[in-house]
Formats: C-alpha cells, sequence, structure tokens
C-alpha cells in the first residue's frame, strides 16, 4: 500500500505522516516514512539543488524536471522496492505536489507536468491525505517554524489560497483516492481522522 499526504506549507502534513507511520508500527505492521523532494540518496542531492541557492536559480521548466528526475530516483530506490516487498509506503508529498507547486506557474506548465508524470513516473498512491487548511493559518505555522518553503515567492499570499483550491479540485476528480481532512484542528483529532481513513483501507 502507498500512502501519500499533501497539503499546503503549514497544513501539518509532515507531522501528521509521522505519527501515522508512528501509529503503523505500534500495531506491528512493517511500514516506512518517506519524504519529497528527497526519500533516496540521489533525490536527497537533487532537493540540495532545489531548496539551496536564489530561489530563480533555475527557470520553472528546468525546477520541473528536477522534480521530476527525484521522483523518478525515488520511485525505483525506495518505493518500488519498499512495495514489492509487501510494506505501506508513506510518503510526505508525491505527484499531486508537482500538480499543484509546478503546475500552477500556468496552463502550459500544468500540461508539461501531466506529460511527464505520464513518461516517467506512471504511479498514483492507493491513497492520499490531503490536509486541508486555510493559507493564514498554514503561513502562521510555517513561519513559527522557520521552514524551507519561507523561501518561494507567494508564500503566505494568494498563490498559497490558490493551491489549496487547486488541491481541493484534484480531490474532487479524484474521490476515490484522495480523502480530505480538515487540519485545522487539534493534532490529536487531526491523526485520530487520519489513522481511522488508513485502517479502513488497510487489510
Ligand atoms: O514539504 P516540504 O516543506 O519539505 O517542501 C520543501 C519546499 O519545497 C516547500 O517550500 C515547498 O513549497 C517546496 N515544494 C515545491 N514543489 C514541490 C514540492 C515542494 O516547490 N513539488
Amino acid at each position: 500500500r502507498f500512502i501519500s499526504f499533501e497539503g499546503i506549507d503549514g497544513s501539518g502534513k509532515s507531522t501528521q505522516a509521522r505519527l501515522l507511520h508512528e501509529a503503523l508500527i505500534a500495531q506491528g505492521r512493517d511500514a516506512i516514512l518517506t519524504r519529497e523532494p528527497g526519500g533516496s540518496p540521489g533525490a536527497e542531492d537533487i532537493r540540495k539543488l532545489l531548496l539551496e541557492g536564489a530561489a530563480e536559480r533555475w527557470s520553472s521548466e528546468t525546477e520541473l524536471l528536477l522534480f521530476t528526475a527525484a521522483r523518478r530516483d525515488h520511485l525505483e530506490r525506495t518505493i518500488r522496492p519498499a512495495l514489492d516487498a509487501g510494506r505501506i509506503v508513506i510518503c510526505d508529498r508525491f505527484a499531486d505536489s508537482t500538480r499543484m507547486y509546478q503546475g500552477l506557474r500556468g496552463d502550459d506548465l500544468r500540461a508539461l507536468v501531466d506529460r511527464l508524470h505520464d513518461l516517467m513516473i506512471a504511479q498514483e498512491p492507493d491513497l492520499t491525505i490531503l490536509i486541508d487548511i486555510d493559507p493564514e493559518t498554514g503561513l502562521g505555522r510555517a513561519v513559527a517554524r522557520g521552514g524551507d518553503e519561507l523561501r518561494f515567492e507567494g508564500f503566505g499570499g494568494a498563490l498559497q489560497a490558490r493551491m489549496r483550491q487547486g488541491f481541493l479540485d484534484l480531490a474532487a476528480e479524484a474521490p476515490e483516492r484522495i480523502t480530505v481532512i480538515d487540519g485545522a484542528r487539534d493534532v490529536e483529532l487531526v491523526a485520530r481522522d487520519v489513522r481511522d481513513v488508513v485502517e479502513a483501507r488497510l487489510p
């Protein structure tokens, strides 16, 4: 089983991915926790190329290629081997993040995102948990933490609002894959909802 967590910056998805991993391990299940960009040695190196240096270092297209290269390596080296071994894979961000972060830069970019995905990735999670939160609350959390995302332009503003709506639209298009959970509540309440959704899908 392949489970991804998605949401805008500061949604709490990384915390929720970690809590789900801990809960599954406590139940004696064989689960790994991984993340994007990154999740394999090569993809973690690409992550540094993406997140270090000036924000305008790469063009939108080059950035998309780097995210896609990182995802391909992560899939080959970490995700597929774990799934083949019968393990549960919990991934903090996957292709939906690229559909939003790189794809929302224009219709041309979104078309490129979809074509590259079909060519090079062609894999969807079995279940995606979308942690939904309003951008103001997300920004407050991310500022408090001083996270990487503060480097990205448009942070906390209109772009995050468009991204939130974009994620909700993806969920409406693929309701059998994507479950939306209200992330504006106490972390333990959100974690309980996540566990309920996941346990209902596991054998
Ligand atoms: O999820 P995490 O906070 O580790 O993501 C690191 C940064 O990469 C964030 O600032 C996020 O906005 C950005 N990102 C991106 N495109 C993706 C995935 C993440 O711009 N596909």
